[in-house]
């Protein structure tokens, strides 16, 4: 059976995007009678609002998208992102980082850059050539530090990955494009990598709908899920809606939300139909 979600963060309210990315993945559920989930990634406490969680459950409800069993708060299962974290521990695969964007800035700036990555430079990997002493000396005496994935090992223990996405086909894994992510904040015991790969796969997710702007990070998911054993769903990546201008909406650009076009009066029906339904 086809399972799918949606998964949003309470940090703002939702737009058309996010209603094109719910609709995307409720009609094919329903279409096919599957399941479909809604997941609330609330792990940045510092950005999310229980009143945009709430507004967003309304904003949901209002167009007509349901969805079946208990919503998933990501806030509330701090120790399922724990054990995963424990389990790349004890494979060597993590390691803890105490350098500050400053930091990581002045070393680009000394190597005379970094490769890119689609979300920028890399991390030049400073943190990772600390020796266990010091590394023990650092943490003793009260610096913050993340948890990053020593990439290059992981992929050397994984082997070869593949993974499929509906509208692009079978992919060869390439986690490396991204570098030695962050698996757990300085501020906040895990990620929105680590969080979203081990619920997909908690939750059964068997098609992860999401847009296509989260396309590399599933080739640093499907390492994940080698790594920690879980189960290898399907991805659908869809194109993301854009502005006039031909800029993807987002919350920060101030994009249209929900509420206010349902406020304004306009129907269901029109609302659907502005975001491609
Ligand atoms: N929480 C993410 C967002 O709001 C979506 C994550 C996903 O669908 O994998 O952008």
């Amino acid at each position: 059976m086809l399972v799918t979600r949606f998964a949003p963060s309470p940090t703002g309210r939702l737009h058309l995007g996010h209603a094109h990315s719910a609709l995307v993945g409720w009609t094919r559920a329903r279409r096919s009678g599957g399941r479909f989930l809604l997941r609330i990634e609330d792990i940045d406490q510092t950005r999310c609002r229980p009143a945009f969680e709430a507004d967003l459950i309304d904003d949901l409800r209002r167009l007509g998208v349901d969805w079946d069993g208990p919503i998933r708060r990501q806030s509330e299962h701090m120790t399922d992102y724990r054990a995963a974290l424990d389990q790349l521990s004890d494979r060597g695969l993590i390691y803890p980082c105490f350098c500050t964007r400053k930091d990581v800035a002045a070393e680009i700036a000394r190597a005379g850059g970094a490769p890119h990555g689609p979300d920028g430079p890399l991390y030049p990997g400073i943190c990772r050539r600390l020796g266990a002493d010091e590394r023990q000396r650092r943490i003793a005496g009260g610096a913050a530090f993340a948890l990053r994935l020593d990439v290059e090992k992981a992929v050397a223990q994984a082997g070869a990955l593949t993974w499929v996405d509906h509208r692009r086909g079978r992919q060869s894994a390439e986690p490396e494009i991204l570098g030695d992510v962050v698996l757990a904040r300085k501020e906040c015991p895990t990620s929105y990598h680590l969080s979203v790969t081990v619920d997909d796969a908690l939750q059964g997710v068997t098609l992860v709908t999401r847009g296509e702007d989260l396309f590399f990070a599933s080739h640093l998911h499907r390492l994940l899920q080698a790594l920690l054993g879980l189960d290898v769903p399907e991805w659908d990546h869809h194109p993301l809606l854009t502005n006039a201008a031909g800029e993807r909406l987002s919350k920060r650009d101030g994009a249209v939300s929900l509420r206010s076009l349902f406020d304004a009066g306009l129907s269901v029906e029109q609302v659907r139909s502005m975001a491609g339904f």
